[in-house]
């Protein structure tokens, strides 16, 4: 029987494992660590984001800031749709969140573990923990590896390494080009005095933008003890990564609150002072804002607590223009703690996309985030590991 050996036992790796046919493989994954899956383990706050409900791989392929062009093919062979057969078949229910996002009905990632582990054991696959792997050689059709303390030899071989700087250079050792890896989906530290002790306050429907880098992101904001966070921001972190990681993390964004005009904010502030001219502008409601926020705002401004009638031009402007268009210095990151990715990784070009086939070294195959692919926040990351690795069980059950 011919061998295969999986470098990394992580999500990409146990999934291949799960899908290969023992009848045609001996198969064993080595894995650094002295358990499995230990990232999957925390992902999605414990409960396992295990994919996303967007069932159209046009439209799939548009959550991944790197690597959408090549996935294309890749979700037309295994999509979020085939996740939920692939699980169900296996015993576990996966629930669709308001958001789309997708999680076991379990609530927790074990689940999805003891899914894996439950099939490697039905595959007969060895996994050897503690080896972690410092070499790879080719010599002849074989794949020389070498671990920490042992020799393994093997007729095709998958890194499935996740983002490991050490296995990016031995890659890059045996001729692999590598894009230098840099963090995706992180926060973005401010302490704006106009943000300053309102921690918790969220705004649903947001827009930021980064003037210098003409990029623009909508969807909720919140404000964390730190700065910024929520979705917008976690787009905005995953399609700008190499940019502002350029710019270490010091720049200057734009938020528009409430995705309101200039004018049209005006126009309502005017029309409340002649509806209510005798009331206060710290008890106006506009557009569902908190009053904490609100308060704060007037504090900043310095328009003190007038009656609406009192309201001049220019401090109905100036609020206006707070409310879409305040500028927020970014002075760092921090870890959005429910998931990160890195973005980097194996260049693309050299990957055939029909097999996840290295087009340098034959029998060589990359699933996961050793690539240079990642995506936004919400299930995706996950399911290009999936889609990655299932197409690779493919061919290698196909082969003779
Ligand atoms: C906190 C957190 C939460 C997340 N939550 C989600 C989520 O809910 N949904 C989602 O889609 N994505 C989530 N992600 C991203 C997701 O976890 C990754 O995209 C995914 O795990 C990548 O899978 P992988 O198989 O490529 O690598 P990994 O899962 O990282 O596995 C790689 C494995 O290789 C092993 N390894 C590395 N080097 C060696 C070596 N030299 N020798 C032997 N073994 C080695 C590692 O120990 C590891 O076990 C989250 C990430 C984080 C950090």
């Amino acid at each position: 029987m011919k061998k295969l050996i999986i470098i990394g036992g992580g999500a990409s790796g146990f999934f291949l494992a799960s899908n290969i046919n023992s009848n045609k493989w001996e198969t064993i994954i080595l894995e650094q660590a002295k358990s499995p899956l230990q990232k999957l383990k925390i992902s999605g706050g414990g409960r396992c984001n295990v994919t996303n409900a967007c069932f159209i791989p046009k439209k799939l392929v548009k959550f991944y800031p790197r690597g959408s062009k090549e996935l294309l093919s890749v979700f037309n062979h295994f999509q979020p749709s085939d996740t939920f057969e692939w699980f169900a078949q296996k015993g576990v229910n996966l629930k669709i969140e308001n958001d789309n996002r997708v999680f076991p009905e379990s609530n927790s990632s074990q689940t999805i573990i003891d899914t894996f582990i439950e099939q490697a054991n039905k595959k007969n696959i060895e996994i050897d923990y503690n080896s972690t792997v410092i070499n790879i050689k080719k010599i002849n059709d074989k794949f020389e590896i070498i671990t920490t303390h042992s020799t393994y030899y093997a007729d095709a071989l998958v890194v499935a390494t996740g983002s490991s700087l050490k296995m990016w250079k031995i890659l890059n050792q045996i001729g692999h080009t590598i894009i230098p890896p840099v963090p995706s989906l992180f926060t973005f530290l401010c302490d704006d005095p106009l943000i300053h002790n309102l921690q918790g306050i969220s705004f649903p429907e947001a827009e930021i933008h980064i003037p210098l880098l003409k990029c623009k992101e909508f969807g909720p904001l919140l404000i964390t003890h730190w700065g910024i966070s929520g979705p917008a921001v976690l787009k905005l972190s995953a399609w700008s990564a190499r940019e502002l990681y350029n710019l270490n993390y010091k720049f200057v964004v734009r938020v528009n609150w409430i995705s309101e005009t200039f004018d049209k904010v005006k126009e309502a502030l005017i029309q409340e002072k002649e509806n209510h001219p005798k009331k206060s502008i710290y008890s106006v409601k506009l557009y569902h804002l908190t009053h904490r926020f609100w308060n704060n705002l007037l504090g900043h401004l310095q328009i003190n607590d007038k009656n609406l009638a009192d309201l001049s031009k220019k401090d109905i402007n100036k609020i206006a223009e707070s409310l879409t268009n305040t500028q927020l210095s970014i002075n760092g990151k921090n870890t959005h703690k429910d998931e990160f990715v890195t973005a980097g990784g194996v260049d693309l070009k050299e990957i055939d996309f029909r097999t996840m086939q290295s087009k340098l070294i034959p029998n060589l195959y990359f699933a996961g985030e050793v690539l240079n692919i990642d995506a936004l926040t919400g299930g995706f990351n996950f399911q290009a590991c999936w889609s990655e690795a299932y197409i690779i069980s493919q061919y290698l059950n196909s082969l003779n």
